[in-house]
């Protein structure tokens, strides 16, 4: 089997495979929001951008090919990834405290273990609407980080098209796919993928709110999520 180094380790790749994808399955661990080994790739949150033979790229649409020289965990690359943090912090609000999320929350964990201590941008604190006509979710767009994780669960696994991203520039913004263009009025059930799937606040179960005592929380003990699935924890949704 071909191989390409990754911060010097080899690492196996099949044909096809993605840096990413290759170096999940060898257990090596490369930062990410918007990548989920069931769905295809999006190239959304760059979090997971590697040098790849001296040139950037994001790891998880790159092709592996053998011999190929990866750097990842290098100084330049984690504060690129804590800018990248920040960003997504201050374009919305993620009011850690009052989230239900929080300790649960991959975007949480990464600024955690990328050592976040401080905003460094201006907070634009946007006053998006909340939607909570679904009898069974709620989504809260002033935390979505626009990853298109449920755009593409919707659309790949579930087969319902319930979301889209519409918009552009800062106007961006996550659509539901109802004459209404509320959740209620949409095809979304509280068992589909796209409901489960939320990295972050934004998508959330009704009636199931701080249901985990703090320490027991996903990341209170499990590795943050650029770790492999399998050092994870029990995750329902194993990134
Ligand atoms: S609602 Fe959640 S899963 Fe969907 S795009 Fe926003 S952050 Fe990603």
């Amino acid at each position: 089997m071909s191989h390409f180094l990754l911060d010097g380790t080899p690492v196996p790749f099949a044909a096809g495979d993605t840096l990413m994808a290759a170096a999940q399955r060898a257990g090596q661990s490369i930062a990410h929001l918007c990548w989920d080994a069931r769905l295809g790739p999006s190239g959304a949150c760059r979090l997971c951008t590697v040098r790849v033979d001296g040139r950037l790229a994001a790891a998880c649409t790159t092709h592996a090919q053998a011999g190929q020289v990866v750097e990842n965990r290098t100084a330049e690359l984690d504060a690129r990834r804590l800018r990248l943090t920040q960003m997504l912090f201050v374009e919305g609000n993620h009011f850690c405290p009052g989230c239900e999320k929080s300790g649960d929350c991959d975007l949480q964990a990464t600024a955690y273990a990328l050592g976040m201590a401080d905003m460094h941008f201006e907070l634009l604190a946007p006053q998006r609407p909340v939607d909570a006509s679904h009898p069974d979710l709620w989504l809260d767009h002033n935390r979505c980080i626009l990853c298109k994780l449920c755009v593409r669960a919707s659309h790949e696994a579930d087969g319902k098209n319930v979301f889209a991203i519409g918009g552009y520039g800062a106007s961006t913004r996550l659509l539901v796919n109802a004459p209404s263009g509320r959740l209620g009025d949409s095809a979304l059930q509280a068992s589909d993928l796209a409901a489960r799937i939320c990295p972050v606040g934004a998508i959330l179960p009704k009636r199931r709110g701080f249901a985990v005592p703090l320490g027991a929380r996903r990341y209170d003990s499990a590795a943050p999520p650029e770790a492999p699935a399998s050092a994870s924890g029990d995750r329902d949704d194993a990134h």
